[in-house]
C-alpha cells in the first residue's frame, strides 16, 4: 500500500529512466491547476508560459529532448539534485520574480516583486519548476481560507467543506495531486493545520531553520516559510533544500541541515514519544481522538516507547499567540500606506486622506481586527497587562517543551481538533475559528518544529492528522517518526477532486 499519485520520488524515477520530460510534468501540472482552479480556487496566479519555458530548459540541459548537441551544462550540480523537474506551487505571500505576490490581500493586488525569495531561489537552483501562485487568507491570518480577498479555497475532500488555513491553496494543490509538494508558511499552524484538514503531510521547521527574505511579514518572531508534501518524504526533501543559514535573515541560524530525506529510513525503535493526555480530553471530535489513540497504538507496535508528558502552560498558548502576533501584526502591516505597494484609493484630498482610504479599502475585516488587537496590547496603558505578560508565558510553554523533551524525543497530539468544517461554519465566530489552532500554535511560540501526519479518515470520510513536535532543530527526529507510521499506515483513500494520473 501506498500513498496514491505522484511523489517526487516517482516523477524523478520516471525522467531518469526516459519515460516522461520535465516539459511533460509540467503540463501535467499546469493543466491539473487550470482544470481544477474552478472547483477548488486553490490558485491566484498560473504560470503557464514560465514553468513550460523553464522545464523545456531543463530538458535542454538533460538532452531530453532529442538535441543532445545543445546540451547546457547548469550552473551548478542541483540540476541532478532530487527536485529537477519538480512541479511546486508557492504560496502567494512568498515571492517569485515576475509573478504577482498579492497575500490574499486587495490592498497588494498588482504588486509584482522584483526578486525571488530565498526559499524559491534555493528550489529554482535545485531544479524546480514554480507552477503558480497558491491562495491564502489575508496576509495568512485565518485558519479556513475564508479570509481571502480572492475567494475560499475548497476542501478536495469535500467542497462545501474548507481546506484550513491560512495557507488552504498549498494544501489543495497538494491533496489534489497537481503538485507533490508546496511551499506554505505558519505562524499559528497554517500548514500543519491545512495539512491535517487536507490529507497530506505538513512541515514547520525550527524557527531560524529557512529564511524568511522574501516572506511577507506577519509575526515576525513566530513566521516560518514551511512545507507541504504527498508524502513525509515529499516535504523532507524540500526542507532540506530551502533550509539553512542566509545571509539577508539575520535570524537564520548557523546549524548544519542534514541529509533529511537520507535518514528517514533509520531505525526508531527505542525512540520515546510522549503524549501530554490532558489535551486529549475535553473539546477533541470523538473520530478525531479515536484516529490518535490509533496512531499511538501503531507507534506502540512500531517498538516505541509511549510516556506520559505535561505541557502545563500549554492551555495558554491560543490567549498568548492572539496578543503577540497581532501585536506584531499590528507594526507590520504599517507599510501598507498606498505609497509604496500595490494598491492605493483614488482621489484622495489629502495626504491623511490617502493612508486613511487605501487602508480602509484595502484590508479586508479580520485584518482589520487583528491591527487594532495588536495596536490595543501595545499601548502605553496595556502593554504590562498583556504584551509582556503574554512573552512571559511565552517563556513558561518553552520551558514546558525542554521539560518534555528530558522524558521524550517526540510530543505527540491531535493537529486539529475536529476534522474539516464546513465553509461560513465559523465565519461569525472568530474565537471558535481561532481554536482551530489549539494544537499548533504552540510550536510556534515555543520554535520547535512540528510534523503533521495523516492518520486515516473520519466516520464522514474526512481526513484526520496528528502532529509531532520535536527538539529545536530536532526535525530528522520528527520526520522519521512521521515516516515510519506512514509506511506502516499509508492514507491509501483519494480525495474526491483530483488530478487524472
Ligand atoms: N490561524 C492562525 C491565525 O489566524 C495561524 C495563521 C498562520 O499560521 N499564518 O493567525
Amino acid at each position: 500500500m501506498t500513498v496514491p499519485g505522484k511523489t517526487i520520488e516517482l516523477i524523478t524515477s520516471e525522467l531518469s529512466s526516459g519515460k516522461t520530460t520535465a516539459r511533460a510534468v509540467a503540463v501535467r501540472s499546469l493543466a491539473a491547476a487550470e482544470n481544477l482552479n474552478d472547483t477548488l480556487n486553490a490558485f491566484l496566479q498560473i504560470d503557464r508560459a514560465g514553468a513550460t519555458r523553464r522545464a523545456e530548459e531543463l530538458d535542454r540541459e538533460a538532452g531530453t529532448d532529442g538535441a543532445a548537441d545543445s546540451i547546457v551544462q547548469g550552473q551548478n550540480a542541483a540540476t541532478e539534485s532530487l527536485l529537477r523537474a519538480v512541479p511546486i506551487a508557492v504560496k502567494d505571500n512568498i515571492c517569485v520574480r515576475g509573478l504577482q505576490a498579492t497575500c490574499g490581500s486587495r490592498i497588494l493586488a498588482g504588486y509584482h516583486p522584483p526578486y525571488d525569495a530565498t526559499v524559491v531561489e534555493r528550489l529554482r537552483a535545485a531544479g524546480a519548476v514554480i507552477v503558480g501562485k497558491t491562495n491564502c487568507d489575508e496576509f495568512a491570518m485565518g485558519s479556513s481560507n475564508e479570509n481571502s480577498a480572492f475567494g475560499p479555497v475548497r476542501n478536495p475532500w469535500d467542497t462545501e467543506r474548507v481546506p484550513g488555513g491560512s495557507s488552504g491553496g498549498s494544501a489543495a494543490a497538494v491533496a489534489a495531486r497537481v503538485v507533490p509538494a508546496a511551499l506554505g508558511s505558519e505562524t499559528g499552524g497554517s500548514v500543519r493545520q491545512p495539512a491535517a484538514l487536507c490529507g497530506v503531510v505538513g512541515v514547520k521547521p525550527t524557527y531560524g531553520r529557512v529564511s524568511r527574505y522574501g516572506l511577507v511579514a506577519f509575526g515576525s518572531s513566530l513566521d516560518q516559510v514551511s512545507v507541504f508534501g504527498l508524502t513525509v518524504k515529499d516535504a523532507a526533501v524540500v526542507l532540506q533544500t530551502i533550509a539553512g543559514r542566509d545571509e539577508r535573515d539575520a535570524t537564520t541560524a548557523d546549524v548544519s541541515v542534514p541529509d533529511y530525506a537520507a535518514q528517514l529510513a533509520d531505525d526508531i525503535r527505542g525512540a520515546r514519544v510522549g503524549v501530554p493526555r490532558e489535551l486529549l480530553g475535553e473539546g477533541v471530535d470523538a473520530d478525531v481522538r479515536a484516529r490518535v489513540e490509533e496512531a499511538i497504538e501503531a507507534y506502540r507496535e512500531l517498538g516505541v516507547e509511549i510516556v506520559d508528558v505535561a505541557l502545563p502552560h500549554a492551555k495558554y498558548s491560543i490567549a498568548v499567540y492572539y496578543i503577540i502576533a497581532t501585536a506584531e501584526a499590528s507594526s507590520n502591516l504599517a507599510r501598507y500606506d498606498g505609497v509604496r505597494y500595490g494598491y492605493r484609493t483614488e482621489d484622495p484630498e489629502d495626504l491623511r486622506q490617502m493612508y486613511r482610504r487605501t487602508r480602509d479599502e484595502g484590508f479586508g475585516a479580520e485584518v482589520k481586527r487583528r491591527i487594532m488587537l495588536g495596536t490595543y496590547v501595545l499601548s502605553s496603558g496595556y502593554y504590562d497587562a498583556y504584551y509582556l505578560k503574554a512573552q512571559k508565558v511565552r517563556t513558561l510553554i518553552q520551558q514546558d517543551f525542554l521539560d518534555a523533551f528530558d522524558v521524550c524525543d517526540a510530543v505527540l497530539t491531535p493537529t486539529t481538533p475536529t476534522p474539516a468544517f464546513r465553509l461560513g461554519e465559523k465565519t461569525d465566530d472568530p474565537l471558535s475559528m481561532y481554536l482551530s489552532d489549539i494544537y499548533t500554535c504552540m510550536a510556534n511560540l515555543a520554535g520547535v518544529p512540528g510534523v503533521s501526519v495523516p492518520c486515516g479518515l473520519s466516520s464522514a470520510g474526512l481526513p484526520v492528522g496528528f502532529q509531532l513536535m520535536g527538539r529545536h532543530w530536532g526535525e530528522s527526529t520528527i520526520l522519521r517518526l512521521a515516516h515510519a507510521y506512514e509506511q506502516a499506515h499509508p492514507l491509501d483513500a483519494r480525495p474526491r477532486v483530483m488530478a487524472e494520473e
